[in-house]
C-alpha cells in the first residue's frame, strides 16, 4: 500500500505518517512548508518507505510511484494561518484539491480530503450533524477558510459523481497535541505556552464560547479507518466532549499551578464560532470508531511535549 499525505509536513499530517509507516505503508509526504516544518517528519527522513517531496500542490505533480491513497491536508489551518495567508489558502483548497483529485483519478487511488468543521460556520444547532448545512459568511475574515473547504467538498462529490472516484470527506473538529506550533494562534497551544512563559492567557470575549477538542491519534485512528472504507457523503471526526475557553483556561491555568484567573479578556475575532460539537454516531456506525483519549490525559501529554521542546 502506498499513500500520498499532501500538508504531510504539517501537525496532523505528520501524526498521519508515523501511522501509516507503522502499519507498513510506503509514505509520500508532500509538502511546501509554509506551515509545517522539516522537523515534524525529521525521524522519517532516513526510512526506506518514506519519501519526502518539496511541493506546493496548487502546481501540478508527477509521481511516478502508483498510488492506493491520496491524502489531501495541506492547506492553513489556524485562523492566525490563514489570515496571513487568504489567498494561499484559498488556493490549496481550490486548485490544490484539483490537483489532488485529478491525480487520484489518473492513478486510480481512493481520496481523502480533510475538511473542517469549520464549513458549519457559526452553527445555529448543536451538536452537529453532518446533515446541517451551516451558518457561514462568505465574505468575513473567516470566509477565506469556511469557504474554500466547502468549495473543496463541493469539488471532491463533483468528482465522485463525474468519475465514480472514491473519496471520502472528513469534517475534522478542533484537533490537539504534540507538534502544534507554539505560536500558531489556536487557543490550545497559546495558553500553554503562555502559561510557560508566567504571561496571563489570552481569552477572547467572555469565553463562554465551546469548542470540543480531540486528541490527536484519535483522530489519525479514525482517519485511518475512513481512508479504507467505502462512504461517498461527509463523515464528522472530533470528540463530542464540549468545554467552554474559559473552563479550558482555567484547566491550563491549574496544570501550571496558577490562579485560575490568571487571564487577560482580548476582544473577540469577528465571526468567531459561538460553538462546536460534533455528533459522530455517522463515524461510529461506519468505522466502529470513538474517541479514547480523554482531555485530562490529552492535556497533559501535550503540556509535557510542550515542555520538552520548548521548555
Ligand atoms: P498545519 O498547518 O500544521 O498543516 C498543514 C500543512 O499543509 C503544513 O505542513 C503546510 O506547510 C502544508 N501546506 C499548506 N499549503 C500547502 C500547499 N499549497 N502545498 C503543499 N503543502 C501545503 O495544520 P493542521 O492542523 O495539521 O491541519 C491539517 C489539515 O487538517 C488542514 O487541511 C486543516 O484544514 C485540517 N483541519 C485541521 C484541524 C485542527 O484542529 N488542527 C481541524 C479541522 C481541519
Ligand atoms: N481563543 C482564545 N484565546 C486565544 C486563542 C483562541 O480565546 O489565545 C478562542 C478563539 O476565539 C475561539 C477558540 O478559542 O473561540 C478556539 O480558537 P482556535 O483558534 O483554537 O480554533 P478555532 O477558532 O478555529 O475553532
Amino acid at each position: 500500500m502506498r499513500a500520498l499525505v499532501t500538508g504531510g509536513a504539517g501537525f496532523i499530517g505528520s501524526h498521519l505518517c508515523d501511522e501509516l509507516l507503522k502499519a507498513g505503508a510506503d509514505v509520500i509526504c508532500l509538502d511546501n512548508l509554509i506551515t509545517g516544518s522539516e522537523e515534524n517528519i525529521a525521524h522519517n527522513l532516513g526510512n526506506s518507505s518514506f519519501k519526502f517531496i518539496k511541493h506546493d500542490v496548487c502546481r501540478p505533480v508527477n509521481i511516478e510511484e502508483k498510488l492506493d491513497y491520496v491524502l489531501h491536508l495541506a492547506s492553513p489551518a489556524s485562523p492566525k494561518d490563514y489570515l496571513k495567508y487568504p489567498i494561499e489558502t484559498m488556493n490549496a483548497n481550490s486548485v490544490g484539491t484539483l490537483n489532488m483529485l485529478e491525480l487520484a483519478r489518473k492513478k486510480g487511488a481512493s481520496f481523502l480530503l480533510a475538511s473542517t468543521s469549520e464549513i458549519y460556520g457559526d452553527p445555529l444547532v448543536s451538536p452537529q450533524t453532518e446533515e446541517y448545512l451551516g451558518n457561514v459568511s462568505c465574505t468575513g475574515p473567516r470566509s477565506v477558510y469556511d469557504e474554500a473547504k466547502r468549495f473543496a467538498e463541493a469539488l471532491t462529490s463533483s468528482y465522485v459523481r463525474e468519475f465514480s472516484l472514491d473519496a471520502k470527506i472528513a469534517r475534522f473538529f478542533n484537533t490537539y497535541g504534540p507538534r502544534m506550533r507554539k505560536n500558531d494562534g489556536r487557543a490550545i497551544p497559546n495558553f500553554i505556552w503562555q502559561a510557560m512563559k508566567n504571561d496571563p492567557l489570552t481569552v477572547y470575549g467572555n469565553g463562554s464560547q465551546t469548542r470540543s477538542f480531540c486528541y490527536i491519534s484519535d483522530l489519525v485512528n479514525g482517519l485511518i479507518k475512513l481512508m479504507k472504507i467505502k462512504v461517498d457523503s461527509p463523515v464528522n471526526l472530533g470528540n463530542p466532549c464540549e468545554i467552554s475557553i474559559l473552563e479550558l483556561a482555567r484547566i491550563v491555568n491549574r496544570l501550571f499551578n496558577k490562579n485560575e484567573n490568571n487571564v487577560s479578556y482580548q476582544p473577540l475575532p469577528q465571526d468567531d464560532p459561538k460553538q462546536r460539537r460534533p455528533e459522530i454516531s455517522k463515524a461510529k456506525a461506519l468505522l466502529d470508531w470513538e474517541p479514547k483519549i480523554g482531555f485530562d490525559e490529552g492535556i497533559k501529554n501535550t503540556v509535557e511535549w510542550f515542555r520538552r521542546v520548548y521548555g
